[in-house]
């Protein structure tokens, strides 16, 4: 048997001659490349000594080699392990102590200072630019395009994934061969993906969204992707009129909304607007369909899952809800202290279950013990209910959540009220320890440029909204919120940066 996940892949590509990636500047990689390319490159890891189960680190700008290297890394058998470009020499040594990976792929920029840290953890390293001497792409040049595949199954570990590090530290997700195959064709299906879309790429391909969600998505429709090196509205609106479908974070919406060349007559083409990765404000939705037309279509996943819960292709896509859980993605909502079910309509624990959910943490049993049930569902940590029609609302994380006087004051219902004050762009709702009531409810607002939002104003507006359990008593006026470089507001750097407001 060959490698699993490429093989199930290579059964649907289209064509040789047909495009697999277009880059803005008019490169074009056919999927005849894209075999060719990942056969050259798998020798190339073999023979730098990669082998079976090897883990290997790639910390790289975006680029069609670096797709090549992630389907090269299967093809050899080896685990693919993607690592966000921004992080810094200190958060890799700890990413390279955790993964011991036996290669290291780098840009040229940052082969120096990568060297010793991975030395001190047994690993090459290798950059990937095609001109550079002794490059990954150089090695791989002077290969064979045919490679036999190295035995894989669907349940070998594909990828190791580590998550944002919205909430603490990053925990590596091991994801297996069907884990992201069973996720990749469940969504071709589900957001009717065939060999004629053209997906505007303008996401990291280090995280699960640009990767596993978009990339792999497109191969197993043996479709193309437009592929922007990152977001930018100027380049999105110039390349818009040769794709079909687009997949985003939010905050790639609330730009594209600031555009003016944003109109139903530019995405008249475009069958599709995906969001994800955060939630997606239903003023965005709204916006978004007055200017456009178009609805746009909300789903959730986490690294560890690939993804629960899309809103309909057809149908009712409700704003300010996630959807249904996908074909063969059960979903339930239980007490988070028993784990007991709750009834329909209840807050509680969202747990899923099913073939997308991942094989656990990686070198942490423990932790992975911790977030299962026995039953086999996976604790997500994200509180939630289930409508009466169905579709899933995220309330926000259960880390999240604020106990105050011994009431759940669940931060999303405040951040609503607060959003739909005018003047107000966005707001995050968080706790912070306090003497009496255990945590104190405190607000920080980001203000419409040029509005005078008075944050006494807002606490006062609030009073007549929200039990009083639930007002903030603080309300800091910012100019923008902490965010990650997934444009997840990181709500741990709100409560730090305020952490004292009630130190006595
Ligand atoms: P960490 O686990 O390291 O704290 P993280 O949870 O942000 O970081 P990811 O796996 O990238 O890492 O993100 C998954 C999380 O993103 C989900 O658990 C959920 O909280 C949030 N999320 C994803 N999609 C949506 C959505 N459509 N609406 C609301 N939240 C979403
Ligand atoms: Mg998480």
């Amino acid at each position: 048997m060959p490698s699993y996940l490429f093989a199930q892949l290579a059964a649907r590509m289209p064509a040789a001659d047909r495009p697999f990636i277009e880059t803005p500047t008019g490169r074009i990689i056919t999927y005849g490349d894209l075999v060719a390319g990942t056969g050259r490159i798998a020798h190339a890891l073999v023979a730098r000594g990669v082998g079976p189960g090897d883990r290997v680190a790639v910390q790289v700008e975006k680029s069609p080699e670096a797709v090549m290297l992630y389907l090269a890394c299967l093809r050899a058998g080896a685990v693919f392990l993607p690592l966000n470009t921004a992080y810094t020499l200190a958060e890799l040594d700890y990413f390279l102590g955790d993964a011991e990976p036996a290669l290291v792929v780098c840009d040229p920029k940052s082969r120096d200072g990568l060297v010793p840290v991975a030395e001190r953890y047994g690993a090459r390293v290798d950059t990937l630019d095609a001109a550079g001497k002794g490059s990954l792409m150089e090695r791989a040049a002077g290969e064979a395009p045919d490679f036999a595949d190295v035995e894989r199954g669907a349940d070998d570990l594909a990828a190791i994934l580590y998550t944002s590090g919205t909430t603490g530290r990053s925990k590596g997700a091991m994801l297996s061969h069907d884990n992201l195959l069973s996720n990749a064709l469940t969504l071709v299906d589900y957001w009717r993906f065939t060999s004629a879309d053209v997906l505007l790429h303008a996401l990291p391909i280090f995280h699960t969204h640009g990767l596993f969600v978009a990339t792999n998505v497109i191969l197993a429709a043996g479709a193309s992707m437009l592929f922007l090196p990152r977001f930018d509205a100027d380049e999105v609106m110039r390349l818009l009129p040769k794709a079909t479908a687009m997949m985003g974070v939010p905050t790639f919406y609330v730009r594209l909304l600031q555009h003016e060349g944003l109109t139903r007559e530019a995405t008249r083409h475009m069958r599709l607007f995906v969001s994800g990765s955060a939630p997606l404000l239903a003023d965005t939705h709204r916006e978004w369909r007055e200017r456009t037309g178009h609805a746009i279509l909300e789903r959730y996943g986490m690294t560890e899952t690939n993804m629960n819960t899309s809103n309909p292709y057809e149908g009712d896509r409700v704003a300010g809800t996630v959807g249904f859980p996908l074909p063969g993605v059960t979903l339930r909502v239980v007490d988070p202290e028993g784990g007991q079910a709750l009834p329909q309509g209840e807050i509680g624990m969202i747990e899923v279950k099913g073939p997308n959910v991942f094989k656990g943490y990686w070198r942490n049993p423990e932790k992975t013990k911790a977030e299962f049930r026995d039953d086999g569902f996976f604790i997500t940590g994200d509180l939630g209910k289930v409508d009466e029609r169905g579709y899933v609302h995220i309330v926000g994380r259960g880390k999240d959540l604020i106990i105050t006087g011994g009431y759940n004051v669940y931060p999303k219902e405040v951040e609503s009220e607060i959003d739909a004050m005018p003047g107000v762009v966005e707001s995050a709702v968080f706790g912070v320890p306090h003497p009496d009531f255990g945590e104190g409810v405190t607000a920080a607002v980001v203000a419409e440029k040029g509005a005078s939002v008075d944050a006494a104003a807002i606490v006062k507006a609030l009073e007549g909204r929200l039990a009083k359990f639930k007002q903030p008593k603080h309300v800091f006026i910012v100019p923008e919120l902490p965010r990650n470089t997934m444009g997840k507001v990181q709500k741990n750097v709100l409560r730090d940066t305020y952490k004292d407001l009630y130190a006595r």
